[in-house]
């Protein structure tokens, strides 16, 4: 019998880390080989463990990333633009997938990211949902459809640790409406803006953030006219669901030849 992929999750103590190893340990698609951790967070060995109902053998949860890389078909990396810019060159070493959800990366880590693909694959996405991925495709159709009588706005709300502001989710969907509209998204929008002060100056994309609480993560997609409004909307209310993409995704990697994918290759969309 062939062996299913090896899968190691970075961040493991994280959020979406935490979330990652459950989905890998219930799956009978994939193994856990590893996960890694800063310095300082050594507990999570224990914790896996007890996620295992015992130290599994074979899972190293303190090693160093090149050995550990070693031993995986895919490399699951939710952290953060640093670590993932680091690890994108590990995992291409290493011919493992890289599923990248890590957000807030800037266009020099793009670029890095971006010559790693040139030896592996990678799949990164600012949202790893079935549902994000469909409402971009859905964004990008309304704002094709409709001329700019119409603003757009995207708003977002999120949990108040998270660390970017738009999100990752907010920016593709603001690209996606400024692609429905035919223009460059940084032609019509300040996307570090949180709010308007003054008039709108029409064509613009606006973003709005709101941090609180525990919220996973909730987007409107706004498109107001005079006299009439739509909004495009995703809830989510469980961190499984971008685990559920990042699995699917690390799977779907296998068999395909290096380059920089997203989760709309991976979902077909
Ligand atoms: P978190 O802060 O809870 O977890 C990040 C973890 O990464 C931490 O445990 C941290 O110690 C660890 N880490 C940082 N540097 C590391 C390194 N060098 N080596 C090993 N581990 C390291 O954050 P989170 O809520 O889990 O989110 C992580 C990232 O994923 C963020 O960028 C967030 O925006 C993004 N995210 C993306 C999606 C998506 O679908 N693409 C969904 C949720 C979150």
């Amino acid at each position: 019998m062939t062996e299913t992929p090896g899968i190691v999750i970075t961040g493991g103590s994280g959020r979406m880390g935490q979330m990652l190893i459950k989905s890998v340990l219930a799956s009978d698609k994939c193994r856990l080989v590893g996960v890694l951790e800063r310095s300082g967070h050594d507990w999570i060995g224990q914790d896996v463990g007890n996620m295992m109902g015992g130290q599994p053998a074979g899972v190293d949860v303190t090693g160093d990333a090149v050995e550990v890389f070693a031993r995986a078909q895919a490399v699951i990396d939710f952290t953060s633009p640093a670590a993932t810019v680091g690890f994108a060159g590990l995992a291409a070493q290493a011919r493992a997938v890289h599923v990248i959800g890590t957000t807030g990366l800037s266009d020099a880590d793009l670029k890095a990211i971006n010559a790693a693909s040139r030896h592996a694959v990678i799949v990164r996405a600012g949202n790893m949902s079935l549902g994000v991925n469909l409402l971009v495709q859905l964004t990008k159709k309304v704002a094709a459809a409709l001329d700019d009588d119409f603003d757009i706005e995207v708003i977002e709300a999120h949990h108040n640790q998270k660390v970017d502001a738009p999100s990752g989710t907010a920016l593709m969907l603001g690209e996606a409406a400024a692609e429905g509209r035919g223009v460059a998204l940084a032609d019509v929008s300040d996307s570090g803006r949180n709010g308007i002060t003054g008039a709108r100056k029409r064509g613009d994309i606006g973003f709005s953030a709101i941090r609180g609480g525990d919220i996973v993560g909730e987007h409107d997609v706004l498109f107001a006219a005079a006299g009439e409004r739509i909004v495009l909307r995703h809830l989510a209310t469980d961190r499984a669901i971008f685990a559920r993409g990042a699995l699917k995704a690390a799977l779907w990697g296998q068999d395909k030849s290096p380059g920089e994918y997203d989760m709309m290759d991976v979902l077909g969309l």
